[in-house]
């Protein structure tokens, strides 16, 4: 038997379907029937080579539900649960952080660890089926897997995809009182993300920037309280609306999540002195932008973070929230078109022109 998986052999080639070997399980691996895996803008970014020591050729695809097939001496999941052959369940798309090195042990921060690797980005084809957009994945010893908690399904954490743990991991950074005014600038994924978690943690206003006017709506039903349009409102209104919400001190709170370098200065702009700015939609280098730094950051007294990827919490605190508050939380409704591996392709040329929020590639529409 053959396995059908889409690599993405360089930057800029047109991405191929290849036949590959059934993978034999060693002592610890799990192999899922992959339900769905999403297309993120960093899968744009790495087609166009805009991440470092990217292992090309790839299989993207870094966030994926699927069904547990086969496991080699593995009986549950990550947190001790029974874990059977047919369970639907998404694993941590990071693995092999070490747990030895000076970042994980003296700073303690193994998003930094250099032995990180990520499914579907830092693991090369040639290493196997280890990215979702593929028929099986294969999960290695360790990898860790997260049954789904109930009544969540494979859409409802697909939709939200990556940007569902980066945007709930922007708000832990952020941390935003209760009652704070939070902008969110960006309504992809990570966006939406943040709006909700924001909205859900307590803001007291959650304003979303944005485009086009889909996304906005989303931005609306997860919990955005006011929305500006990025193509209706030039930026000195977008000002002016923020500053007209909070008394001309601007926002307590900003997140960045646009991934374009022109978001930055305004975000300053936006933020009140002392206030704090998060930026997380950089996961790729998409330039520099020139921010003056006695105005935005030394006299404005500003706290400003970097978000770099998630950790295991961000995924098992964003999963349970979306469980328990599943009604408010609808994310399965950002999914805009569904792909099969052929469409590959055209996945990532729709999400790279916005003509889709969340893309999604469902290998199992090609084979029914
Ligand atoms: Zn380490
Ligand atoms: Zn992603």
């Amino acid at each position: 038997m053959s396995v059908n998986a889409v690599v993405m052999l360089a930057p800029g080639k047109p991405l191929e379907v290849r036949e590959f070997a059934d993978p034999a399980l060693e002592p610890g691996a799990v192999l899922l029937e992959t339900i769905a895996s999403e297309v993120c803008g960093t899968d744009v970014h790495l087609h166009h080579g805009r991440l470092n020591e990217v292992p090309y050729p790839i299989i993207p695809g870094h966030v994926s539900v699927g069904r547990v097939l086969e496991a080699r001496g593995v009986s549950t999941d990550v947190l001790g649960r029974p874990l059977r052959a047919g369970d639907v369940v998404t694993f941590y798309d990071v693995h092999e952080v070490c747990g030895r090195c000076w970042h994980c042990l003296v700073a303690q921060q193994p998003n930094r660890c250099p032995n990180r690797r990520v499914y579907g980005i830092t693991y090369s084809a040639h290493d196997g089926l280890l990215g979702g957009w593929a028929e099986r994945i294969y999960l290695k010893p360790g990898v860790k897997i997260f049954r789904l908690p109930e009544p969540l399904s494979a859409d409802d954490v697909i939709g939200g995809g990556c940007g569902l743990f980066t945007g709930f991991a922007a708000v832990e950074r952020a941390a935003p009182q209760m009652g704070d005014v939070v902008v969110v600038q960006g309504a992809g994924a990570v966006g939406l993300s943040a709006a909700a978690f924001a909205a859900l943690r307590g803001a007291g206003t959650v304003i979303a920037i944005g485009a086009p006017a889909a996304r906005l709506e989303l931005a609306r039903l997860l919990g955005a309280d006011l929305t500006l349009l990025l193509t209706e409102r030039s930026a000195e209104e977008r000002e002016a609306a923020v500053r007209d919400l909070t008394g001309g001190r601007g926002a307590d709170v900003v997140i960045e999540a646009a991934g374009n370098p022109a978001a930055i200065p305004e975000g300053f702009r936006l933020l009140r002195d002392g206030g704090t700015y998060v930026i997380a939609g950089h996961y790729t280098d998409v330039g520099s932008v020139a921010v003056n730094f006695h105005a935005d950051v030394n006299r404005k007294h500003a706290d400003v973070r970097g978000q770099w990827g998630t950790e295991f919490r961000h995924v098992y605190r964003a999963l349970t929230l979306l469980a328990k508050h599943h009604a408010r939380l609808p994310f399965a409704r950002v999914i805009g078109a569904r792909y099969g591996l052929g469409d590959a392709n055209r996945a990532l040329s729709d999400v790279e022109q916005l003509r889709v929020t969340k893309a999604i590639i469902t290998p199992g529409l090609q084979n029914r």
